[in-house]
């Protein structure tokens, strides 16, 4: 049978799954996530990524870092920073990889955050680890909880073992034969985002523009992945809610003159909480 490649209906998405809050909700209403990653001189990817959750609505975010602590956000006090050795997640949804690197820690850290049933985000160098080691994908394919992973063009490559040519040559069957290799969710990143599913559903995301290509951007696409998720959003919704929302609020922003020449990442969160609230 064919497989279906289906237009992105943002209305009837959020329609859908963007409840208004009810009167009595708490924090604890709305979920945690913990972003764990922020190797020696990468912490801004792992705050990048927080920002990004709790400004898309998280009750709590954490950051797990494996360098060390900063302590403090000054510029977002309401991110809670851990040590992510000896780190416990438990109740949190996890966004794993951003600036986490490649030591025996990182390894073993993405081995236990698969190894458990909440839901993951996997980004950035979890996906090199991944694609590095067998036994983490045979793990991966193996989970049940729900599983996005956000490779770019590269980490895409690495992960199928071909050339970046071969994956932006056919986006659509790249991000296809990653989502039934691995069984996830998948986005495969860049001018025109594919999301695909492992019954070989593919959907085009219409939003977004190069005032996205710069640093840290996909960070915070990946913690307001997170977000939705922690809201309870159900895996394939809420990777393709955080990447018509990061993109949309890229053109929010270009729209108010910032960008696309140097909109940052660290201006996103901001203008995707804006796009939420208007939807
Ligand atoms: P990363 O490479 O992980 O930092 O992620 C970059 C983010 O920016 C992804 O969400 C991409 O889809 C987005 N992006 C980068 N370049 C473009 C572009 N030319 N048009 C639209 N989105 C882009
Ligand atoms: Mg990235």
């Amino acid at each position: 049978q064919a497989p279906a490649e289906a237009q992105l209906n943002e209305v009837a998405l959020f329609a859908r799954y963007l409840h208004p809050r009810a009167q009595n909700s708490h924090k604890g209403s709305f979920g945690n996530v913990a972003v764990i990653g922020g190797a020696r001189g990468m912490l801004g990817a792992p705050v990048l990524a927080a920002r990004g959750a709790l400004l898309a609505g998280a009750g709590r975010v954490f950051v797990a870092t494996l360098d060390r602590n900063p302590g403090l956000d000054m510029a977002q006090p309401e991110l809670m920073f851990r040590d992510a050795a000896g780190y416990d997640p438990a109740g949190s949804t996890l966004v794993i990889g951003p600036g986490m690197g490649d030591s025996a820690d990182a390894l073993r850290l993405l081995h236990r955050a698969q190894g458990g049933a909440a839901p993951l985000v996997l980004d950035a160098d979890a996906l090199n680890l991944i694609a590095a080691n067998p036994d983490l994908q045979l793990q991966l394919a193996q989970r049940t909880g729900a599983t996005a992973l956000t490779p770019h063009p590269l980490e895409a490559a690495r992960l199928l073992g071909v050339t970046i040519a071969v994956i932006q040559g056919d986006r659509m069957a790249a991000a296809r034969e990653l989502a039934a290799r691995l069984r996830c969710h998948v986005v495969l990143k860049g001018a025109g985002s594919v999301l695909a599913r492992p019954d070989g559903m593919v959907v085009i995301n219409p939003t977004g523009n190069p005032g996205l290509a710069t640093a840290g951007t996909g960070d915070v696409l990946a913690g307001i992945c997170g977000a939705l998720l922690a809201q309870g959003w159900p895996g394939w919704e809420a990777l393709l809610g955080a990447v018509w929302v990061h993109g949309a609020a890229a053109d929010r922003l270009v729209a108010q003159g910032v960008g696309p020449i140097g909109l940052t990442a660290g201006e996103l969160p901001a203008a995707a909480r804006a796009v939420l609230n208007a939807l």
